[in-house]
Order: C-alpha cells, then sequence, then structure tokens
C-alpha cells in the first residue's frame, strides 16, 4: 500500500507466481482494480511479465514437516513477511506478504491482502504491517484501528498500536502482532506472542534485529 495516494493492489490465491508481493505492485500500478484473487491474478501478473514456478519451487522439507507436526498438535503457526517504509518526504509503504497460516482450509483468505487488516498505510498517519491470526485481524479491522485511533483519537502511532495488539487482540485471543512507522519515522512494535523476529534500519544506518519479546 502506498500511504500518499492509498493505492493498494492486494492479490490472494496466487500457485504459481515466484514473487507474490510484485503480483501486488502490479495490481497496485497497472490494474484498475484493488484486489484480483486466484487464476485472474496469476493471468495479470503473467500478462504484466511476472515469473511464474512450478508449485514445487515453494516445497521446503522442513516447512512440509513442521505442517505435518502441527496437524496433529492442531498448532497454529504464523509465517508473515512484512516491511514499513517511509522517505525523507514523509511517503510511507507498507507490504506484507504470507503463505498464511498453516492448516488452512483451502480457500481461505487472511488478513495480510485486505487493507485495513493486515496492511494499512497512509501518509501523515503510519505505515502498518501485521502477523498473526488472521481471522483476528480481519474482524478487528486492526491496522486500519490503530490508524484510526492516531487519526481521530490524537494517539501516538505506539500507544494505538499497544490498544489494538496488547489490548484488544489479546483479550480476544487473537495472537499476533504489528510492526509500523509513524508519520516521523519513529518504530513502533507491539506482538502479544513470545517472539517475533523483527528488525529495522535508520537513515543513520542503525540497524536493529530481535527475536524475542523484551
Ligand atoms: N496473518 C497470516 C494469516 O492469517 C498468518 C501469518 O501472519 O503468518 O494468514
Amino acid at each position: 500500500m502506498n500511504g500518499s495516494n492509498r493505492k493498494a493492489g492486494p492479490v490472494a490465491g496466487l500457485t504459481n507466481i515466484k514473487n507474490p508481493i510484485d503480483a501486488a505492485i502490479a495490481v497496485m500500478e497497472y490494474s484498475p482494480h484493488v484486489f484480483l484473487i486466484g487464476k485472474g491474478a496469476e493471468s495479470f501478473s503473467i500478462s504484466q511479465g511476472l515469473d511464474t514456478v512450478p508449485q514445487s519451487y515453494f516445497y521446503t522439507e522442513r516447512l512440509y514437516q513442521e505442517h505435518l507436526d502441527e496437524l496433529k498438535a492442531k498448532a497454529e503457526k504464523f509465517g508473515t513477511v512484512g516491511a514499513v517504509a517511509i522517505d525523507l518526504q514523509g511517503n510511507i509503504a507498507a507490504g506484507t506478504s504470507t503463505g498464511g497460516i498453516t492448516n488452512k482450509e483451502f480457500g481461505r483468505v487472511g488478513d495480510v491482502p485486505i487493507i485495513g487488516a493486515g496492511t494499512y498505510a497512509e501518509n501523515g498517519v503510519g505505515g502498518l504491517s501485521a502477523t498473526g491470526h488472521g481471522e483476528y485481524f480481519i474482524r478487528n479491522v486492526a491496522t486500519y484501528d490503530i490508524a484510526s485511533q492516531v487519526k481521530y483519537g490524537h494517539k501516538t502511532l505506539d500507544q494505538a498500536g499497544y490498544e489494538t495488539v496488547m489490548k484488544k487482540l489479546k483479550n480476544q485471543g487473537g495472537a499476533g502482532g504489528v510492526i509500523g512507522l509513524d508519520h516521523k519515522g519513529n518504530v513502533v512494535i507491539h506482538c502479544n506472542t513470545a517472539a517475533m523476529p523483527r528488525g529495522y534500519i535508520n537513515s543513520d544506518g542503525e540497524l536493529v534485529v530481535k527475536i524475542d519479546i523484551d
């Protein structure tokens, strides 16, 4: 999502596009629509020259074994990658990419491609990318919930993120977290699980990488 004009191009249900985040950018930049899914999203991506791969490209033995273990344990596991960036002019962008929660129903769409649920960016407010149990992020319109507290409630992005992730979602049993940048580029991270791999770099070159929640 581009926070300067609120354009976005989510895609879902892709099976053969090598880099789905590029498909999202293609939909955002070159399609008159906001959201494409399945075969339509794939044929549009191919028409835009994106690389395709056989589904076996996405197979890893480790993840397959984890999937089998979690099927037995009926566990949920998250594996989203999100990024938020701001430039010197205050233009904010947020992007999120995922294979989705493990052991989901075929056809299930999570929060990641739903603008305002797993991903949101708006100049002057902030940019956010979420990971976690997507159903809760959708039902709570979580990233927009955070942004709207900044816009209309005059909270900081940090306060608003805390409110939504550490109180609202946590009280409902909605495991997960968000990364974000406020309109000045301050880093905001909230997570109600034990760990969330994350990192940031600023214009001074300060690089921070962490896993556990302190
Ligand atoms: N939020 C993603 C989903 O619900 C899962 C994740 O964060 O890995 O599909």
